[in-house]
């Protein structure tokens, strides 16, 4: 007989036909070890209870005799209900199920019967659930998620089959030591104990055990990585000193405290023959492209090309401008790649080749930069802005690019502690944790939809003042053109209103680059006082005039988007102001509201937006890269989650990891899982 493994499809199952296979892989269960760890969403408390025990609307099994035949009444093709009355000691019971006419097949007066359900004490009624003939029920059973073509039962009988025919095979990971310590279960114990537990304390252990085993795996997986990363040789990049100081004492202004110390962590991972991956964290406003140029002229010193990837055009080309304007006095070399500029392909052509040889020194792009014509001299560093908006191939994509380049990706998306440590635990993180000295806090005011005159007149008299504002008009997710249409019926109304005294742009995704790159220059040249513009404008944008961003239809925001948006303002040393105009419809859109109003402090507000939304919604889960537990949740499970990854970091960076023979299981798990996955994510 061929040997058995964890990894060992779902067919190999007695029972297991292709229609049941099938059913099944659709849950995503695929291999006996997805079957083993597709546990029960829910336990039903089955015990046998006395009327007497039960309070008004609890679940229980209640035991008795049928004291009437069953009657079923339908509505319609799919509906029905069944009623009969139960005698209960001295009692008789109505109960009910719904939709469930063929149990009326197994009922006759005089026999006993259990039915789980919901005891209602007035009306002397039971709303069944489970209707049990003979034997006693299992007092503590799992539900399992099924679906159309599979039954919960049915999926409870793969489960006990696999975990008969396969419980051997489940290895710890968690080394013996660190599960005492917290009075974890073993893995097959575990298991076991997460089908079938005997009580409802032996269902919570296992679950404890088993949200600690997924979060540890998934860091040891994060930790190892990083080692191993640590051991590899990258490139070392050996700038000029002297140069950099030249460059930073030329800089406009004086650097925070805070983005010094980020220069000191990357400059310090630069010189390491070890790859950068790092992450630069800042909020919106905290100055993180200064940082990105002056680890970009480091590298430049050392005779490296640089790549420096935003997520949109619009970016793009604001990054290409500063950057090319920052290096002009320094004999850089900066070019800009979109798909649409150059816009002909000989010129396309033509930057390709000076990248090849090496006389670009720094490139500013779009995805555009990872085409298979983009070919580098020798790509020392690569940098990605707003990094969250790109998935994980394309980051990865880039890095292919050079021969081990170092890593900086920035982010202004604050994620909140919890999320750090599942999604970015292989990065090294670098903070600015202030903004410069001269900001005074954004003030932000909430308006209802009949005061949007009051809103709008606010905004007048800071343009009066020489203020530039942008108003932001309604959010369509499911259609840029509506979208497009809507920016244009505001733009025309507040043309009406400002014209000719002062100019109004409009800008939407439906323009052309070179009129979307035209808006923002005249914009930024101060031809247009207020600036019309859909969520083209979310991200990165920079013009430290800008001093109002009215936001139309602020509830159909996320808190994460409003506080982006917010942050296109307040980039000056000027007061800046913040006009959300909405009437939200429910309690957490008037939430967000208040929090807008209350706090500008990034951070914060992830938070916030977590509890109000949840983290795979917050991050968009899978473009984040962060992983999907099945049993853990990162947020409401944190402590386990900290305890987890500082355990995963100690045994990991011990010094005898490989010797320690209660690290077998972890190491064989590695060997599986990590190993083979080449590229840092
Ligand atoms: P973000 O972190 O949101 O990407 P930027 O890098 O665009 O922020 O910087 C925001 C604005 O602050 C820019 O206009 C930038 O020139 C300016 N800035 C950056 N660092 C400082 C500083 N130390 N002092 C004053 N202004 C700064
Ligand atoms: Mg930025």
């Amino acid at each position: 007989m061929q040997e058995r493994s964890l990894a060992d499809p779902i067919s190999v199952l007695k029972g297991a036909g292709p229609k049941r296979v099938v059913a099944l892989n659709k849950l995503g269960v695929n291999t006996i070890e997805d079957l083993l760890t597709f546990y029960p969403f829910r336990y039903d408390d089955l015990s046998t209870k006395r009327l007497d025990e039960l309070a008004d609307q609890e679940k229980a099994t209640i035991k008795g005799t049928v004291a009437s035949q069953p009657v079923v009444a339908r509505f319609g093709r799919k509906k029905s209900r069944l009623n009969f009355r139960l005698l209960v000691d001295q009692a008789v019971l109505m109960v009910t199920f719904f939709n469930q006419p063929y149990l009326a097949s197994r009922l006759e007066i005089g026999l006993e019967v259990g039915v789980y359900g919901k005891y209602d004490v007035k009306r002397q009624q039971i709303t069944g659930m489970k209707l049990f003939s003979a034997a006693d029920p299992d007092d503590f059973a799992g539900i399992y998620r099924a679906s159309k073509e599979i039954r919960p039962n049915t999926v409870k009988q793969f489960v006990q089959e696999a975990y008969q025919e396969y419980q051997g095979l489940l290895v710890d990971v968690v080394p013996r030591p660190i599960q005492q310590k917290y009075r974890l279960e073993p893995l097959a114990q575990q298991v076991h104990d997460m089908h079938f537990p005997a009580t409802k304390q032996a269902a919570d252990l296992a679950r404890r055990s088993a949200i600690f085993e997924e979060f540890f795996r998934y860091q040891a997986g994060l930790q190892f990585m990083k080692k191993k990363q640590h051991h590899e040789l990258g490139t070392v990049i050996n700038y000029d000193n002297s140069q950099l100081k030249d460059f930073i004492a030329a800089l406009p202004f004086e650097l925070t405290p805070a983005q010094k110390k980020v220069v000191n962590e990357i400059c310090s991972d630069l010189h390491h023959p070890v790859q950068m991956n790092r992450l630069l964290q800042g909020d919106v406003g905290s100055g993180k492209t200064v940082v990105a140029a002056i680890a970009i002229y480091a590298a430049i010193t050392a005779g490296y090309q640089c790549a420096l990837m935003a997520p949109t055009e619009i970016l793009a080309e604001q990054h290409a401008d500063k950057l090319s304007r920052l290096f002009a006095p320094w004999n850089v070399n900066v070019a800009l790649l979109t798909s649409s500029n150059p816009s002909k392909a000989a010129g396309k052509r033509e930057l390709y080749q000076h990248l090849a040889a090496g006389d670009i020194q720094l490139v500013v792009g779009t995805h555009a930069l990872i085409q298979a014509d983009v070919v580098f001299q020798n790509l020392g560093l690569v940098v990605t802005d707003e990094q969250h908006r790109f998935g994980v191939e394309q980051r990865k994509l880039l890095r292919l690019k050079g021969k081990e380049p170092d890593v900086l990706a920035m982010t202004a998306t604050p994620i909140p502690r919890t999320l750090a440590i599942t999604t970015y635990g292989e990065m090294d993180v670098s903070v600015i944790d202030q903004l410069p000295r001269d900001r005074k806090p954004i003030e932000t005011k909430w308006y209802s939809k009949k005061q949007i005159n009051a809103a709008v007149s606010f905004l007048f008299e800071q343009i009066k003042n020489g203020a530039q504002a942008f108003i932001v008009s309604p959010l369509i997710e499911e259609s840029e053109m509506l979208e497009a249409q809507n920016a244009r019926e505001v733009f025309a109304k507040m043309s009406a209103l400002f014209e000719p005294n002062y100019h109004v742009g409009l800008l939407h995704g439906q323009l052309k680059s070179s009129e979307k790159e035209q808006v923002m220059q005249d914009f930024k040249q101060q031809k247009y006082a207020v600036l019309v513009a859909t969520t083209v404008v979310e991200v990165g944008i920079d013009i430290p005039n800008a001093t109002v961003m009215l936001i139309l239809d602020a509830e159909r925001f996320g808190l994460a988007q409003l506080h982006q948006l917010r942050g296109r303002v307040g980039r000056g040393s000027r007061q800046s102001y913040c006009l959300l105009v909405s009437d939200p419809k429910n309690d957490y859109g008037k939430a967000r509201m208040e929090t807008m109003v209350q706090t500008n402090d990034g951070f914060l507000i992830a938070q916030k937006d977590l509890e109000l939304r949840g983290p795979g919604e917050v991050l968009g889960s899978k473009q984040a890269g962060m992983p999907d537990f099945k049993v853990g949740d990162p947020v409401e499970n944190l402590n386990i989650l900290q305890y987890a990854q500082q355990e995963a970091h100690n045994v990991i960076s011990a010094p005898n990891f490989d010797q320690d023979p209660s690290n077998a299981g972890l190491i064989s798990y590695l060997r599986r899982s990590v190993l083979d996955r080449n590229g840092l994510d």
